[in-house]
């Protein structure tokens, strides 16, 4: 650099990631400027799959005597800029941050927009009408085995516990579709008192309206000796899988994780149901890179107002401290677990014992967590739209070879291991009433879901 200040600046322009220095292009040079411009058109020849990158633009000093020096960056994912070509001021951001993020300066102009993006939402929110109606029923009604294990192939293990197995599996005649089918021995859960837990599970998969950060169910059905639940099939391997792979995760990329999941948590939250169970293992990746929180076995319902629960339940290294002194809790406990995630994704700090304390746990407890400054640079509108193009995308070849799942699973032999014959015998008939269902809100393949109207 010059001694009066002035830089001879140039810009790299390149799709990230960019592991071969392919996609890199250069601008001119600017000579001894305070004020650098340039007017120059570069070109990217897209493929599909390029869609997931993202566009950066660095900003780089021309330094002659020592090394040159790296000014700032930005980029855009490249899906974004597709939708919706980026124009205008943004700041330049350090290496780390614009890996990840452009941030547009606010001017007047941004600002008037931003006034009447807020009075459009305002009428918005004026005019909005009464609470919405759902069809007929509710949607998941018993309705005998419309849905049956015969209508799948099983095609291999994808997870084991306590509990049973969780297959993939196909539709047949619809090869297209795959599901995610979690088998449950009635025998165990009648030995194990689990009844109502899974009859939990059940409603809370089946909950009218779910964001697509919780897990979706097709259908459930029953056999005389087994419970399943037809999910949605996520193919991304979970957060625990992934961690795996990289040791951690770089801040923007676990800031995304999770602001995801606060948004399954603020709605489940909403709906007064307490997760309990929030773990790396239970936050699966889809295969765009969005999170799916998975497993509902352990949430508890009807947590609402000053109501509170004193069940001690959960997984050992995310068991909030008022669980372990046996003190009446609420959803505070799944921001105790979220703090440990959130450690376990950056290693971080020391986390809130005191509830009244901890973030997110007070009376203003969901916007406190939307306005902490580790979510500065998330836009809460985008997210929860699923706008944001994810930091990664899960590594598929072939959705049917599940190569995101651990291989003990999924080399494990596919047959069902026979129940107890006394225990089924004694089972009253109407044990698991109202666990037959079609999930109306939920289409397969599409990857939609249908918002109650
Ligand atoms: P555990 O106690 O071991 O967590 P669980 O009873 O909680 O078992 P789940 O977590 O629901 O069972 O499922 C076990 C595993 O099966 C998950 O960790 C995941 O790898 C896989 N799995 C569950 N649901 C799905 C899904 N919808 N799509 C793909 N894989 C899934
Ligand atoms: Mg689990």
């Amino acid at each position: 650099m010059d001694p009066s200040g002035a830089s001879d600046p140039y810009v790299k322009i390149k799709l990230i990631p960019d592991p071969d220095g392919k996609t890199k292009k250069k601008s001119k040079t600017v000579k001894s400027t305070l004020n650098p411009e340039w007017n120059e058109t570069f070109k990217f020849d897209l493929k599909q799959e390029d869609k997931d990158r993202r566009l950066a633009i660095e900003v780089w000093d021309w330094d002659r005597t020592s090394r040159n020096d790296f000014m700032g960056s930005l980029s855009f994912g490249v899906s974004e800029v597709l939708k919706k070509p980026a124009d205008g001021w943004y700041k330049l951001l350090n290496q780390e941050e614009g890996e990840f993020y452009n941030i547009p300066i606010t001017d007047e102009a941004i600002q008037e927009e931003l006034n009447k993006k807020l009075e459009k939402m305002a009428q918005i929110a004026a005019s909005k009408p009464r609470p919405q109606h759902r069809p007929k029923g509710d949607g998941h009604k018993e309705q005998g085995d419309r849905v049956r294990a015969a209508d799948f192939n099983f095609l291999m293990v994808l997870g084991k516990g306590s509990f049973g197995k969780v297959m993939l599996a196909e539709r047949k005649g619809a090869p297209d579709e795959l599901y995610a089918v979690k088998i449950l021995k009635k025998d165990v859960i009648i030995q194990d008192d689990d009844v109502e837990c899974t009859m939990i599970e059940k409603r809370v998969l089946a909950t009218p309206s779910k964001p697509p950060f919780l897990v979706q169910l097709h259908s459930c059905f029953q056999t005389m000796d087994r419970l399943y639940f037809v999910m949605e099939y996520v193919n991304g391997g979970d957060l625990m899988f992934q961690i795996q792979q990289v040791g951690k995760f770089k801040e923007p990329v676990a800031v995304f994780y999770a602001a995801e999941i606060a948004a399954g948590l603020f709605f489940l939250h909403r709906q007064g149901i307490i997760y309990r169970d929030l773990k790396l293992d239970n936050v699966m990746l889809d295969s765009d890179g969005h999170i799916k929180i998975t497993d509902f076995g352990m949430c508890k319902e009807n947590i609402v107002n000053d109501a509170t629960t004193k069940t001690f339940c959960g997984t050992p290294d995310y068991i909030a401290p008022e669980i372990i002194m046996y003190q009446p809790y609420d959803r505070s406990v799944d921001w105790w677990a979220y703090g440990v995630l959130l450690y376990e994704m950056l290693v971080g700090q020391l986390l809130t014992k005191d509830t009244k304390k901890r973030l997110g746990c007070g009376g203003t407890g969901e916007r406190d967590i939307r306005e902490h400054p580790f979510f500065r640079r998330i836009d809460w509108e985008k997210i929860e739209a699923r706008d944001v193009q994810p930091p990664f995308k899960p590594k598929i070849k072939n959705p049917r070879s599940a190569e995101n799942f651990d291989p003990i699973f999924t080399r494990a032999k596919l047959d069902l291991t026979p129940p107890d014959a006394v225990v089924i015998k004694n089972i009253p008939e109407d044990e698991f009433d109202g666990f037959t269902c079609v999930n109306a809100y939920y289409c397969p393949v599409r990857d939609n879901y249908v918002i109650d109207v």
